[in-house]
Order: structure tokens, then C-alpha cells, then sequence
């Protein structure tokens, strides 16, 4: 920050609380402009003066950001709907429910019915500012309240915020300006309602931090930042969080340690989930032979389950071996263990029989490890495992050991830490050795993923075909050897490839999307939904495109049970994220908050003015048409997905030019990670 720059908050001095103003002020200059690079000057200038002023408000500044309380494997969610919202809005600044209502049909955007609300209301005293530390308190509070009357308690605390908000700003706002301005009730309800909506990807604000805190450390030496240690310390940052996602770990440890030296004070750990490594598709076993050409791979199969991880250190480990995070989760602490979906959440307390066999699988002398896993549900009498289906009437909370009827088999297909070592950075081949000699198989519990390692076409078409029988879903190929072989978390690689007998010659893989809307249904359908609008997820643009509508694959029974669930989520209009068709004889009957992570199947993709999938990919040339997917066929729900986990707009785009160069017999597309 200029020396010169005129200071706009003169009471931020050093070692003050940095005040909320000061984010929205970023927050409203970020929301300007699309442009990434600027996007992320901005933020990277703010968080350098907060660590020259404020370092001990650098986490909650960066959780603000990033719309996070906490990391994700803390479990901490909002979990507020848009009426309890309105509520707040309403009775803070002294307007009805159905004023708030109205507005919100006119406006669209809640945190400007706020903002409206807000600078319309007379103010009889001047409240104390927010800073950034108190907001991320409040909403920690509102988060965490639950039992007897949470729901009003959470309205009061939204309530307080609200009523703190804007002290700076005098006069009515005009909400049409400049995007609301830098509203700090706008960006506390957008915070709520889980997206800011600012086109800030958590990813460009990891870059941010790295870029603040290099600058930050040259000016401490009074010199100016080389280009290599900007590279370098972006990439260090990058690498850490991937191996250990907590902001609450890696920022003190950064401002104690420096960014260079980050790699020694944070590594993996068990406690700490990191996000998985995840497949491409393929559709053919040709293509796989063709993308390793020259290297050496390795086969095992698909199993139908649940992704797990499991860490876990000994009771008797050595300090050494057990380097549980210090902000970690507690129950990961020494000596015991816990089960991590894909998504990070805790699995604990679903597979309580896991965690009770798990010592008998452990060898005496493997006191610490992080294990990539599929938990996948288990005949006991037949000693085969059983269809997806089946693991999924499982209870997903407090279930009991001796309540369990649908037993489970773990599959164990890659290890990523063991002994008190990270070993992602080994090959396969090597850490498939360490895998094997850190366990002992016991059959119907605990087993290493069937594998095979020949290279040759037929081999490998009979091992799919094995793969299938033994009610697998395909195969996964993997690279085995050298440095591309190391386990990449968070990344969907090239380095592994499925190939899903079911979608061989297809599209190459099923989708999972986000239900937006529905329709009601006729004749024997008239009390449920009888079809639902579906859409990807676009992280540049964080917005949900949509790509289908879809009736077929329901029984009745699920039919009912979705419109259950759904009926609780209803909204008066789509959020002004859904990137939608206006068109009058396209709109769905309802409008549902994107909460829901379908697994759908379909025939082929085609492109079709009614949708807007990968419309920003630029699929088609003359523009405004989308992807759509024809004869689409649901699968199942996703509960272990996030809606901004679902299939990303640039990966449907692939799959379309993937299936167009196919029929074109152009050869394979460009690959690329999202
Ligand atoms: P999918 O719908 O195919 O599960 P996904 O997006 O959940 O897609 P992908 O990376 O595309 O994840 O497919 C890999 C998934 O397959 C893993 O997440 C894991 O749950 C499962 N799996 C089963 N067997 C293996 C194995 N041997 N190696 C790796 N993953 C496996």
C-alpha cells in the first residue's frame, strides 16, 4: 500500500482491531471488476496492510473472505434459510416481513433488501463499529447455537449484527449504485446465505495471501519482493494447503515462521483431512493406453462405496510418530482415530465398527497414518461385496456398533502419511509397498484394492470385465512410477484415469448436478415433483448453469421422499446466481436453494438455447446456446458431494468436445485440471 494512499479508516492504527468497513471496501472493489488479476491486487493489498497493522486478525480476515467459520472438518455450518434471514432483516430495521418480501421480489438480492432496509431506517444512535474479529464471532455464534428456540436465538444474533452495521454511512444508499457499494449489511447477509457473490475463488485468495505475506516480509527488510520469491512463495502455499487445509494451522505458523520456510512447520498431519485426489474419465480402454504410452501403470478396480479417509495414530506412538496437528481435531489427538468423507466431514460417529476393528488390522509397528480408502458395503455370507444401494441405508449419525445390520469392507487403495512422514511425494509403486506392509488384510473388514499391473489391451479388457463381475463399477488406471505418479491431493489428475464399464462408447462418466427447480407432476404424479431443473456449477463465474430437465430413473417412493425434502427448501425466485433461461414456457413451478447433488446419467450431450451449461466455454461459436444432456436418467443422491462440488461447467464442456471430436474423429481433447 502506497505510503501516499490517503487512509481511509484512521482509527485502524497498529495493533487496533482491523474494522469490518475496511473488508467491504475490498469486498466492493473485487465485486467492480472480473478481471483476476486485479482481483487479486486488491486482496492482496488489503491483507498486507493487515498484517503490517493487525497480524492476529489475519485468520478471521481470511476466513471472512474465503465465506468460511472454520475448516470444514470442524463441522461448523450457518445452516440459515432465506425466511429466517427476511426475519432478521425485518425486525432489526423496524419493516414488515411482507415490505421485506416484496423487496426481495423487486431487488433479487437479499443483501440489498438489507442494505435498502438499512439506509432507509432512521438511526437514534451512532453504534459502535464492526470490526472484522467481531463479525467473525457473531456468525460463530449464530452457527453454533442450537436446542430450545435456536432458531430465534440465531435471529437475535443476526439482528445485533445487523443493527452495528454501517455506522460510517450517513444518508440513504443508492442500492442501484455501483453494485450497493461497500455495504457492510449487504456482505454480512450475502455471508449468511454461504456466497458473497463477489467472483472471489477461494484459490485467488490462497494466491493473495501468498503474495501479501512475500511483500510483507520484503518490507520488513526494507526491500522490494523479487519475482522468483513471489513464484516461489505462491507455490509453497499452494502445496501446504493442499496437504494440510486449515487456515487455522497454516497462518500462525506463517507469521511466526515465514513463508519460505512454511514446508517444515506444516505438513500433512493426521487430524487434518486433506481434499482427495480425483480421476478424469475416460471412454476407452484405448485412451488410457494412449495417455500413458511409454510409462508404466497400473490397473485396480472400481469399487462402489463411499471414499474415505481414515487417520490415525497410536496409543503408544512416540512424539515423533504423532505429530496431530496443534489445531487440529480433537479426537485425532493421539491415540485415537478418525474416518473423513471426501468432502472433509467427519464420518466417526457413521462407522463406529470401523474404527472399533481397526486396531486388529494395524501392524504392531505402524503407529501413525493417513489411508485413502472406499468403504463398501459387504456381504457376510456370499464374502462379496454388495451394490452401493446397500451401504446407503445405513444410518449416517450415532450409529451403534451393535446396531449395525449393513456391514462394511474396507478397501484400502493409497497411503499418504505413515509413521510420523508425509509420503505423498513417493511413487505409487513405492507407497503401495508401504501400504502393504502397514496392514494386515482380514477378510470382510479390511482389504487392498484388487489390482493388476499388465499393459496390454487384452489383460486389461479382462481384468474390466473381472472387475465388473465382482460388482465393481470399472476401473481406475493409475501412473505407477516417477514423479507423476505422486499423490496429488485436491486435484482431478491425469494421472489417474476411470474407465466406467457402463459408459464405455458413452459420454466416458455419469454427472453429478444441482437441483434448482421442479415441476409438478400430472396424472398419477399430482401430489409430488414430477420433474426437476438440473444444473453444473461454475467456480469461475460462481454461478449454477443449467443442463437439463429430468423425470425418468424415480420410483414412486423416492418420488415422495424427495418432495419432502425438497418442499423445505422452497424460495420465491431463483438466486440471482442461477444462470437460467428467462423464457416464459422454461421456467419451473418452484425454485429450490442449491442444495441438493444428484448423480445423473445420460445418453450424449447436445446443445440446445435452453440451457446455459458451459456457455462461458465458449461450446457455441455463434453463442447463446448451452449444453444440455439428452435422455437424462437419475442414479442416486450425492450426500457426500457440496453443491459447489458438483460437475463444473468446464468439465461438461469437455465431455461435450470430447463426444464431438469422437464423431468427428478428431482424436482426444485438450486435457486439463479445473
Ligand atoms: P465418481 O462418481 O466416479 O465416484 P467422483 O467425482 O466421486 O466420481 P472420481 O475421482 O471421479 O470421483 O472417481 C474416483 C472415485 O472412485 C473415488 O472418489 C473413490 O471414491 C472411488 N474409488 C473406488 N475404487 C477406487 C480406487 N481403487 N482408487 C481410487 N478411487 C477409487
Amino acid at each position: 500500500l502506497s505510503s501516499k494512499a490517503k487512509d481511509p479508516y484512521p482509527d485502524w492504527k497498529a495493533g487496533t482491531p482491523v474494522p469490518y468497513a475496511a473488508l467491504c471496501t475490498t469486498f466492493s472493489l473485487v465485486e467492480m471488476t472480473t478481471k483476476r488479476l486485479i482481483i487479486m491486487e486488491h486482496c492482496a493489498l488489503f491483507l498486507r496492510q493487515v498484517m503490517r497493522l493487525t497480524p492476529n486478525d489475519l485468520l478471521p480476515t481470511v476466513l471472512l473472505m474465503i465465506n468460511k467459520l472454520a475448516p470444514d472438518y470442524a463441522g461448523i455450518e450457518l445452516g440459515i434459510g432465506e425466511s429466517l434471514i427476511m426475519k432478521a432483516i425485518g425486525e432489526s430495521t423496524g419493516r414488515s416481513l411482507q415490505v421485506i418480501k416484496t423487496d426481495q421480489k423487486d431487488i433479487g438480492d437479499l443483501g440489498l433488501v438489507a442494505l435498502k432496509s438499512r439506509s432507509t431506517q432512521p438511526t437514534m444512535f451512532k453504534p459502535k463499529p464492526l470490526t472484522v474479529r467481531g463479525v467473525h464471532q457473531g456468525l460463530m455464534g449464530i452457527a453454533t447455537i442450537s436446542g430450545n428456540g435456536a432458531q430465534g436465538r440465531k435471529v437475535d444474533g443476526i439482528k445485533k449484527l445487523l443493527s452495528a452495521s454501517d455506522a460510517h454511512n450517513t444518508g440513504k444508499v443508492d442500492i442501484t449504485k455501483d453494485k450497493g457499494g461497500p455495504s457492510e449489511a449487504k456482505y454480512i447477509i450475502r455471508f449468511l446465505e454461504g456466497k458473497l457473490r463477489l467472483g472471489l475463488a477461494e484459490k485467488t485468495v490462497l494466491v493473495s495471501l501468498a503474495q501479501a505475506i512475500v511483500c510483507h516480509e520484503a518490507d520488513q527488510r526494507g526491500k522490494l519482493p523479487s519475482t522468483s520469491d513471489m513464484e516461489k512463495g505462491e507455490s509453497i502455499l499452494k502445496t501446504v494447503y493442499s496437504e494440510l487445509p486449515s487456515y487455522d494451522v497454516i497462518i500462525p505458523a506463517m507469521l511466526s515462521h515465514g513463508i519460505l520456510n512454511l514446508h517444515e512447520h506444516c505438513k500433512l498431519q493426521p487430524g487434518v483431512p486433506l481434499k482427495p485426489m480425483l480421476a478424469k474419465p475416460t471412454k476407452a480402454i484405448t485412451e488410457v493406453l494412449d495417455r500413458f504410452e511409454g510409462q508404466t501403470f497400473t490397473c485396480e478396480y472400481k469399487y462402489d462405496g463411499e471414499r474415505a479417509q481414515i487417520h490415525y495414530v497410536a496409543k503408544d506412538a512416540p512424539q515423533e510418530l504423532s505429530q496431530a496437528a496443534p489445531g487440529a481435531n480433537k479426537d485425532a489427538a493421539k491415540g485415537v482415530a478418525s474416518i473423513f468423507s471426501r468432502n472433509s466431514e467427519d464420518l466417526s460417529k457413521k462407522y463406529p465398527d470401523i474404527l472399533a476393528k481397526l486396531h486388529s488390522w494395524v501392524k504392531d509397528d505402524t503407529k501413525s497414518f493417513v489411508l485413502d480408502c472406499e468403504t463398501v458395503a459387504w456381504d457376510t455370507e456370499e464374502k462379496t461385496v454388495l451394490p452401493f444401494q446397500q451401504l446407503m441405508t445405513r444410518k449416517k449419525k450415532d450409529v451403534k456398533v451393535e446396531d449395525v445390520k449393513v456391514k462394511v469392507c474396507v478397501f484400502a487403495f493409497d497411503l499418504l502419511y505413515l509413521n510420523g512422514q508425509p509420503v505423498v511425494e513417493k511413487s505409487l509403486r513405492e507407497r503401495r509397498e508401504l501400504l502393504q506392509q502397514a496392514f494386515t488384510p482380514v477378510e470382510g473388514e479390511f482389504s487392498f484394492a484388487t489390482s493388476m499391473d499388465g499393459q496390454e489391451l487384452d489383460e486389461i479388457q479382462v481384468f474390466l470385465d473381472e472387475s465388473v463381475k465382482a460388482s465393481c463399477e470399472g476401473l481406475m488406471v493409475k501412473m505407477l512410477d516417477g514423479t507423476e505418479s505422486g499423490y496429488e491431493p485436491s486435484k482431478r489428475s491425469r494421472n489417474w484415469l476411470k474407465i466406467k464399464k457402463d459408459y464405455l462408447a458413452g459420454v466416458g462418466d455419469s454427472l453429478d448436478l444441482v437441483v434448482l427447480g421442479a415441476y409438478y407432476g400430472r396424472g398419477k404424479r399430482t401430489s409430488v415433483y414430477g420433474a426437476f431443473l438440473l444444473a453444473c456449477y461454475n467456480p469461475g463465474s460462481d454461478t449454477y448453469e443449467t443442463v437439463c430437465n429430468i423425470g425418468t430413473g424415480f420410483s414412486e417412493q423416492v418420488l415422495e421422499e424427495l418432495h419432502a425434502a425438497l418442499s423445505a427448501i422452497v424460495i420465491d425466485r431463483p438466486k440471482p446466481f442461477y444462470a437460467h433461461s428467462t423464457g416464459n414456457q422454461h421456467q419451473p413451478d418452484v425454485w429450490f436453494e442449491p442444495q441438493y447433488v444428484w448423480e445423473v446419467k445420460t445418453a450424449d450431450l447436445t446443445l440446445s438455447p435452453r440451457y446455459k451449461a458451459g456457455c462461458k466455454e465458449g461450446v457455441d461459436p455463434a453463442g447463446g446456446k448451452g449444453i444440455s444432456l439428452r435422455f437424462p436418467r437419475f442414479i442416486k443422491i450425492r450426500d457426500d458431494k457440496k453443491p459447489d462440488e458438483a460437475t463444473s461447467s468446464r468439465q461438461v464442456a469437455e465431455m461435450y468436445r470430447k463426444q464431438e471430436s469422437v464423431t468427428k474423429n478428431k482424436g482426444p481433447a485438450v486435457d486439463d485440471d479445473f
